[in-house]
C-alpha cells in the first residue's frame, strides 16, 4: 500500500484508556470535555473543592475528561492528579510570574529572541489542560496580553533576521489550535529559506491524544512541511510514564510516521517524577517508542511553584541515578535550568562543589562557560548559589585542529 497519512490513522474502537477496571471513556470522534470548576470533579471532598476554588481564583484550573480518567483517585498522592489538580500550597508567596524574564527577550508582541539561532513564537494562550507547575502561568491570567492571535509582526521579525534557523511555536499549546489556523503559520515559515527547523512545543500528546488520532489533516500538514532537509520537531511533554497510554503512544507514532521528529522534555516535579525509578521508567519507555528524552528542567522559580520544586543537588542525584538504570538511548537527556542568562546544564558534583555549564547563552561571553560553585543543598535555582569559585569561559578554550594537535 502506498504511504498515505489517511491509511495511518487507525480505525480505533471508540474507547478511551481503561484503568483500574473503570468504564472506558467514549471519546473518539468527540471533542474533549473541559472541566474548569470544582463542582465538575465528583471525586473531590467538599473541603478539597473549597480549596480548589480558592487556588482557582489566583491560578486558572483546566483539565479534560480523558486526562482525568488517568487519575487513580484511591491514591491521594497520585502523580497524574498532582500534575493537573490544584494544591493549596500554590498560594504560598514564592517566586515570580516571569521567573526567567522572558519579557526582556520579547522583541515584538508574541515573539521572543534570546539565542541567536532560535526564536519563540507564542501562538496562543490555551492548553488542553493546565499543568499546575507551568512557568508561563502568567499567560493564562486575565490581565495578560503577551500573546497575539495575529502573528504577522512576529513572522515579519523572523523574515528580517536571517540568523534565525529554528522557530519554536509555543504558548500555550499550538496544537490546541485547529489545523486550519496552524497551517498558514507553518506555511509562511516554510517560505523563509533561513528557517530550517520548526518546533512545536506541545503537551497535547499527553493531555489529549485524540487531537492527533482524530485529525488526519494535522498529519497531512506535518507530511507536507516536514521536509527531508528541514524537519518539523514535536517537543512533547510527558512528565510521568503513566501518561504514555496506548492512545498516547499511537498518537506519537502517527506524528513520527507523518515525518515529524519527536523528542520529549519534562520538568522535574516534586511528587510527580522526583523518584529515580519513575524517571528511569519514563526515559526507558520513551526510548522504546523512539522518542529521545531531551531536556529535564529544574523548576523555574515561578510564582506559587515552590511546592513543585526539587533542590538542584537532589535533582542531580535523582537524574543521575535514573540514567544508570537506562540504556544509552534512554540516557540522552540533559539536566538544565532555563535561566534568564541562558540554558545552564548541571554537569557534575563532588563532596564540596557543583559544576554547571552554559549550553545556550543570551550573551556571547557566557557561551559554553563552565562554572564551579560551593554546594548549597537548599538551592532551588542558579541564583541561590554564591559567587562561582572558578570559571572557564569560552575564550579560554584553545581552538585546535587535528594538525595543530600533532
Ligand atoms: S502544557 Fe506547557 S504551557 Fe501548557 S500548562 Fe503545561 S507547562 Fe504550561
Amino acid at each position: 500500500m502506498p504511504f498515505s497519512i489517511k491509511n495511518l490513522v487507525s480505525k480505533n474502537n471508540g474507547n478511551g484508556h481503561k484503568k483500574n477496571g473503570q468504564t472506558p471513556l467514549k471519546l473518539v470522534g468527540q471533542k474533549p470535555k473541559y472541566l474548569t470548576r470544582s463542582d465538575q470533579i465528583p471525586q473531590l471532598t467538599a473541603e478539597e473543592k473549597k480549596q480548589l476554588e480558592e487556588v482557582n481564583e489566583k491560578f486558572v484550573f483546566r483539565t479534560n475528561d480523558y486526562y482525568q480518567s488517568l487519575i487513580d483517585w484511591d491514591d491521594p498522592k497520585d502523580p497524574i492528579r498532582r500534575i493537573v489538580m490544584p494544591d493549596v500550597q500554590e498560594l504560598d508567596e514564592w517566586g515570580q510570574l516571569d521567573a526567567s524574564n522572558e519579557e526582556k527577550y520579547t522583541k515584538v508582541k508574541g515573539l521572543e529572541h534570546k539565542y541567536t539561532s532560535t526564536a519563540l513564537l507564542l501562538v496562543n494562550e490555551v492548553c488542553a489542560a493546565y499543568c499546575r507547575f507551568c512557568f508561563r502561568k502568567r499567560l493564562f491570567m486575565n490581565e495578560n496580553d503577551e500573546v497575539t492571535k495575529d502573528v504577522s509582526e512576529g513572522l515579519d521579525y523572523i523574515r528580517k533576521h536571517k540568523e534565525i534557523s529554528n522557530v519554536l511555536l509555543t504558548g500555550g499549546d499550538p496544537l490546541i489550535m485547529s489545523t486550519s489556523k496552524l497551517q498558514p503559520i507553518i506555511h509562511k515559515l516554510r517560505q523563509l529559506d533561513h528557517v530550517k527547523i520548526i518546533r512545536i512545543g506541545t503537551k497535547i500528546p499527553a493531555f489529549n491524544p485524540f487531537r492527533i488520532l482524530n485529525d488526519p489533516s494535522l498529519l497531512e500538514m506535518i507530511e507536507t512541511y516536514s521536509l527531508p532537509d528541514k524537519k518539523i520537531y514535536i517537543m512533547a511533554h510527558f512528565n510521568h510514564p503513566r501518561e504514555l497510554t496506548p492512545k498516547a503512544i499511537e498518537g506519537l507514532n502517527l506524528l513520527m510516521k507523518a515525518g515529524a521528529i519527536v523528542v520529549n522534555q519534562t520538568p522535574l516535579i516534586r511528587g510527580v517524577n522526583d523518584d529515580h525509578k519513575v524517571l528511569a521508567e519514563l526515559f526507558s519507555q520513551l526510548s522504546f517508542i523512539g522518542v529521545p528524552p531531551y531536556y529535564v528542567f529544574l523548576c523555574r522559580p515561578t510564582l506559587g511553584n515552590e511546592t513543585y520544586s526539587v533542590p538542584v543537588e537532589q535533582g542531580y542525584q535523582i537524574f543521575e541515578h535514573a540514567r544508570t538504570l537506562c540504556s544509552g538511548l534512554g540516557k540522552r537527556a540533559r539536566l538544565v535550568m532555563s535561566h534568564e542568562t541562558g540554558k545552564v546544564e548541571v554537569v557534575g558534583m563532588t563532596e564540596t562543589q557543583i559544576f554547571f555549564k552554559y549550553i545556550r547563552a543570551a550573551v556571547d561571553e557566557n557561551g559554553a562557560k563552565f562554572m564551579a560553585f560551593n554546594k548549597n543543598p537548599q538551592a532551588l535555582w542558579l541564583d541561590d548559589y554564591a559567587e562561582a569559585e572558578d570559571e572557564f569561559p569560552l575564550d579560554a578554550l584553545q581552538p585546535m585542529s587535528g594538525l595543530d594537535n600533532k
